[in-house]
């Protein structure tokens, strides 16, 4: 039993490995729902990795429909199939890294779907939030005889929640632990980001009040791609300031943070202009290099410099 469960984290590190210090981006498709009435797909060609749309040319003004992805869910996938793609990068938290992974999509693209579950909640419908939270408890008791999770609850977790496609909300999960061999302390901290809906606002359908909140939306949203662009450029300025989101998120989107753009895409024919425009958007983001990742630890970054110290003093007292 505990030989398996040592041999799945050995696993499981590794590809967290791989996905140390860079955007992944992955695409879900929602299927048809149930009552709707029917129509063709606009997905032509799916695979793991890629995704090809069908549409009118006015819609891709360059011509192309077809777009790769770390990975790519067709319409069948299953929540837990998502969650295992997605347990690595979340149990990374408990080595010290920062993760963030957003949900993006037009509004009513399964992006709440992804992240929380249908309205009735089964324990196969429950999302990437339930599982995340309830896989953190677990690993961090498993942990128990290496690392110590116990001060002020360990993994805790706040919820802004809200179920409004005008509004972004967050799920926070704080990790810390202390390496019981070296009594490093090691802190992690993961957002889960259920984003506003990301579709264009048309001005002669909201007025006032709603106008106003949904031009911010959107402003938010291409402050994040900025942000993430900006990143990608190397820049020295990022504009994290541009938008409330992108301040709350600056920890968590530097170059030592692991991030997640979950992208969602409705299949319906009057949505392929969102559903290119969200694929345009993932495209930019997945160009994105960070820095490797890094992980939080104080005691660990002491004991080195603590070490150069002693080898200088040594290395002057040799001189004399
Ligand atoms: P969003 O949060 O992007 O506005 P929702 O997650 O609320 O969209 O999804 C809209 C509707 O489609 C909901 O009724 C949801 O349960 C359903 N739905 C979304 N994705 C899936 C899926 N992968 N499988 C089955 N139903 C889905
Ligand atoms: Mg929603």
């Amino acid at each position: 039993g505990y030989q398996r469960v040592l041999e799945e984290n050995r696993k499981l590190y590794n590809q967290v490995q791989d996905l140390k210090g860079s955007i992944r981006v992955y695409c879900r498709v929602r299927p048809f729902l149930p009552g709707q009435p029917n129509s063709v797909s606009t997905v032509g060609h799916l695979d793991e990795g890629s995704i090809s749309i069908i549409t009118p040319l006015k819609y891709v003004k360059d011509g192309r429909k077809s777009f790769t992805f770390n990975k790519v869910f067709g319409p069948s996938a299953t929540q837990e199939e998502v969650f295992s793609d997605t347990q690595p990068l979340i149990r990374s938290v408990l080595d010290g890294y920062n993760v963030c992974i957003f949900a993006y999509g037009q509004t009513g693209s399964g992006k709440t779907h992804t992240m929380t579950g249908p309205k009735e909640l089964t324990q196969e419908s429950v999302g990437v939030n339930y599982r995340a939270l309830s896989d953190l408890f677990l690993i961090s008791e498993q942990r128990k005889d290496t690392i110590s999770y116990e001060k002020n609850r360990a993994v805790s977790a706040t919820a802004m929640n809200d179920r409004s496609s005008r509004s972004h909300s967050c799920l926070m999960v704080h990790v810390q632990g202390r390496e019981l061999t070296s009594g490093t302390t090691v802190r992690g901290c993961m957002h889960l980001i259920d984003l506003a809906g990301s579709e264009r606002v048309d001005k002669s359908e909201v007025i006032g009040d709603r106008l106003k909140e949904a031009q911010h939306i959107n402003k938010s949203l291409s402050a994040l791609g900025d942000v993430i662009y900006s990143l990608a450029q190397k820049n020295s300025h990022v504009p994290y300031r541009n938008s409330k989101l992108t301040q709350l998120l600056q920890d968590s989107l530097g170059g030592q943070a692991k991030t997640l753009m979950f992208i969602h895409i409705s299949p319906e024919p009057d949505a392929v202009g969102e559903t290119i425009s969200t694929l345009k958007f993932a495209e930019r983001v997945s160009a994105v290099e960070l820095g490797a990742a890094r992980v939080n630890k104080d005691g660990a970054d002491v004991k080195e410099l603590k070490e150069q110290i002693a080898n200088l003093k040594a290395a002057l007292a040799r001189k004399e």
